[in-house]
């Protein structure tokens, strides 16, 4: 098991978790960063003690120095703070539980530096699949999932010795708040409504990817790169309780499922004890308590986010990176209220249409796709 660990993004929903999780496994936190929030960093970095904090925000960098001028700790700000805390010679492990593009340089960083890398921030992934992937492969490093369902997938695949033997992967996706609501019924919900998640709790920008099931079109795309498996194999199949994680199937039909409660710290930890297994504070599954378990199919043609995801990744190239880019702007534009729920499918849609397939070479494509998929949101809607 890993010493000592590096967490971007630890006052996030992933990161206070990953805490957690550090503390009772006894694992040395050696870097914390986050965005703004000063006042929880602030509290963390005095519970844990690591040796660099960092504030992506410049001011809050200020503030925070301000804050902790009886501690001896280096204070740092900005993409070169975090990649700092991404390469720091302490750490055997890096998590990148940041939100979005701004993990991708972070990501590579790391993986340069020889860190294993635990990932829940997806969308780095989704972005930047083929150069993340091969620069983790040229420096020997691991890439740990931590999205719960890639997590079951990377555990039921350990009893996978042939992979010419695997058939497909199967993703469950809860469905999130508005499973089984027509195309008619959303026009005009809310994004009060939509952060209502049934099942997890999680930060805002996953929470409303959820609801427009982009999160599980990401999810599509995540699994392609770690598993290195193509998209033709991948289902992906609703089941409301949030109990199997996700599956895989062989080519004699055999499944083979993980199960748990829905509690993110399950997958945290075992990215960060793998292949160890540890006790861990999440309640047992009864599933006499559970009593069912149900399975739909996804409605693609009300949620496009999810076949808008599919289309980019058999495009190919930067296509991916668009529609990320498109989400992530769609995404916020509608939390503040000025686009409507169904206006983020339709913008991801036109977004991966309009996409350049150009392979990615440099780290700057991936970035100016991204630039151009934000611009053409902005310039998109009424
Ligand atoms: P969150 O919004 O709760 O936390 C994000 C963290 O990143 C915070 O620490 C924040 O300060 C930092 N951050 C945000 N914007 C930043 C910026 N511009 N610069 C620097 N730091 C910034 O998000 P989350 O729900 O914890 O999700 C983190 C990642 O994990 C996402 O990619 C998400 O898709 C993935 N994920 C989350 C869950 C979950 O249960 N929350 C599950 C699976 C995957
Ligand atoms: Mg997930």
């Amino acid at each position: 098991m890993i010493t000592n660990l590096s967490i971007l993004g630890s006052t996030g929903s992933i990161g206070t978790q990953a805490l957690d999780v550090a503390e009772k496994l006894g694992i040395r936190v050696s870097a914390l960063t986050a965005n703004k929030n000063v006042d929880l960093i602030e509290q963390q970095v005095r519970k844990f003690k690591p040796s660099l904090v960092v504030m992506h925000d410049e001011n809050s960098a200020k503030e925070l120095k301000l804050r902790l001028r009886d501690m001896d700790i280096t204070v740092d700000y900005g993409m070169d703070g975090l990649c700092n805390a991404a390469s720091i010679g302490e750490a055997d492990m890096v998590l990148n539980a940041l939100v979005g593009m701004v993990g991708l340089i972070p990501t590579l960083t790391a993986a340069r530096a020889k860190k294993d890398i635990a990932l829940a921030n997806k969308e780095t992934l989704v972005a930047g699949g083929e150069l993340v992937t091969r620069t983790a492969s040229e420096n020997n490093i691991k890439i740990l999932p931590v999205d719960s369902e890639h997590s079951a997938i990377f555990q039921c695949l350990e009893g996978c010795p042939e992979k010419k033997a695997l058939k497909k992967l199967i993703l469950t996706a809860s469905g999130g708040p508005f499973f089984g609501k027509t195309y008619e019924e959303l026009r005009d919900v809310t994004p009060a409504q939509a952060l209502k998640h049934p099942n997890w709790s999680m930060g805002q920008k996953i929470t409303i990817d959820s609801a427009t099931m982009m999160n599980k079109g990401l999810e599509i795309i995540e699994a392609r790169w770690l598993f290195d498996t193509p998209v033709e194999k991948i289902d992906v199949v609703v089941h409301r309780e949030s109990i199997i994680h996700s599956m895989i199937e062989y080519m004699d039909n055999s499944v083979i499922a993980q199960l748990g409660l829905p509690d993110m710290r399950i997958p945290i930890q075992y990215a960060l004890t793998y292949p160890q297994r540890f006790e861990s504070p999440v309640k047992e599954l009864d599933l006499t308590e559970i009593c069912n378990l149900t399975f739909y199919k996804p409605d693609e043609k009300t949620f496009k986010c999810m076949h808008a995801c599919k289309e980019a990744i058999k495009k190919g190239g930067l296509a991916p990176a668009s529609a990320n880019g498109a989400n992530e702007v769609a995404n916020l534009l509608y939390r503040e209220g000025k686009i409507s729920f169904h206006d983020i499918g339709e913008l991801v849609q036109k977004a991966v249409e309009i996409a350049d397939d150009s392979p990615i070479n440099l780290v700057e494509d991936v970035l100016i796709a991204d630039k151009k998929a934000r611009e053409f949101v902005y310039s998109n809607i009424n």
